[in-house]
């Protein structure tokens, strides 16, 4: 099988599907690895580093396999013939997917963001892999907006407070924007709609803010919130929030748009100097006043909205990226030849261009 290895179209996605580092393990197995000049150089990896470890500069797009970071375009899905594979992000639930256009092309897509988030797929899991780059960068970005410190300071100077940092929405981006703005010296304060998730927030060492609303959906995600609800909700944030430095909002419910949680009214009522970093932009944004892709002071509060977070580190995103690529590709593969095998849970749901009437015997389900 010759898997190919694309050159992101967009110069802002620094990301490469696959690192070097993995080239020897499939070529072991029988793959040919064939990378596209200038696929890694985003990532600060030349071409050298992948034909030493075993992989042949080439055109990527002819390969059976297609390995690829952001979700294709038009001219790129052009290059693709019926038969072929490809494996990426895909945006499958977005309003411009490319998910017809593929279907319609012959293509066999597999999406990253269906592989289910059961126990067995966590080494696959890009969206949690990523999820974890852009919550640890959102809190410096945080910091970097900050006029104030997040460690408590003792100096000849004077004391300086910590900072107060409030999470609203604690998956796997929001349990490391924590983690991390807990090791900066900030005082962490988490919140999110599945109850579950106070027990993680503790685990971090922040505390967990309950306002008596409960929104677990299917499959591990939060569900929508009733129109009352979210005005409940709003407005128990409206008063929260008001008490902190910092406010991180990662809260997504899967192909909805992101959920309203920080108004205009909640933004006043912060301290001027007070920082939103909104991760949600790419759907609207979590906080009234965002404008994705750009940090605007509102009210005196600074509030920013970066897109594609882990596009900023591409060398650790591209290798965590890569290691879920790889044990995809390696589930798919028998005897160095691609054989899927649908009757796999993980295949049949991340493969987006099947159709799905009729499902082979479903897994046990094991959500972790
Ligand atoms: P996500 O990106 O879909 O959403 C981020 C967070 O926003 C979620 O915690 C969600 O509950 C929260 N949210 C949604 N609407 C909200 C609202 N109105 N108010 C407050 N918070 C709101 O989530 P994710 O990071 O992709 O994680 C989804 C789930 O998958 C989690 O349960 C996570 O623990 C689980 N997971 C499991 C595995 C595994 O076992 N294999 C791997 C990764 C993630």
């Amino acid at each position: 099988t010759r898997v190919g290895v694309v050159r992101e179209s967009n110069p802002d996605e620094r990301r490469v599907a696959l690192v070097p580092k993995i080239v020897p393990a499939l070529v072991k197995q029988g793959v040919e690895v064939v990378v596209e000049p200038g696929a890694g150089l985003g990532a600060l990896i030349p071409d050298e580093a992948y034909t030493a470890a075993g992989a042949v500069l080439g055109d990527p797009w002819s390969a059976e396999v297609v390995v690829k970071v952001a979700p294709p375009n038009d001219s790129e899905i052009a290059k693709l013939s019926a038969g072929q594979t490809l494996i990426g992000f895909l945006a499958p639930r977005n309003a411009d997917t490319k998910i017809g256009a593929l279907k319609a092309a012959g293509v066999q897509a597999f999406a990253v963001e269906a592989i289910p988030r059961i126990s067995r797929a966590q080494v696959m899991d890009a969206l949690s892999s990523q999820a974890n780059v852009s919550g640890y960068k959102a809190v410096l970005v945080a910091a970097s907006e900050s006029t104030r410190f997040f460690p408590m300071l003792t100096t000849a100077a004077g004391t300086v407070k910590p900072a107060t940092v409030l999470i609203l929405g604690v998956g796997v981006a929001g349990l490391q924007a924590l983690a991390t703005a807990k090791r900066l010296g900030g005082r962490t304060t988490g919140y999110d709609v599945r109850p579950e998730v106070a027990d993680q927030v503790r685990s971090v060492g922040a505390q967990w803010l309950d306002l008596g609303i409960e929104a677990a959906g299917e499959g591990g995600y939060a569900r929508e919130l009733t129109e009352d609800e979210k005005a409940q909700q709003q407005l128990a944030l409206e008063n929260a929030i008001k008490g902190f430095d910092v406010v991180i909002t990662t809260a997504l419910v899967p192909g909805r748009p992101a959920p309203r949680l920080v108004t205009a009214a909640a933004v006043e009522g912060m301290k001027p100097g007070s920082v939103i970093v909104d991760l949600a932009g790419e759907t609207g944004g979590n906080c009234e006043l965002t404008e994705p892709g750009k940090t605007v002071v509102k009210h005196g509060v600074t509030i920013a909205s970066p897109l594609n977070l882990p596009a900023t580190m591409p060398e650790h995103a591209s290798e965590l990226y890569s290691k879920n690529i790889q044990a995809l590709l390696e589930l798919m593969l028998k005897d160095g030849a691609l054989a899927p095998d649908f009757g796999d849970q993980v295949l049949a749901d991340s493969c987006v261009t099947r159709d799905r009437e009729a499902p082979a015997a479903p897994a046990a389900a094991d959500p972790a």
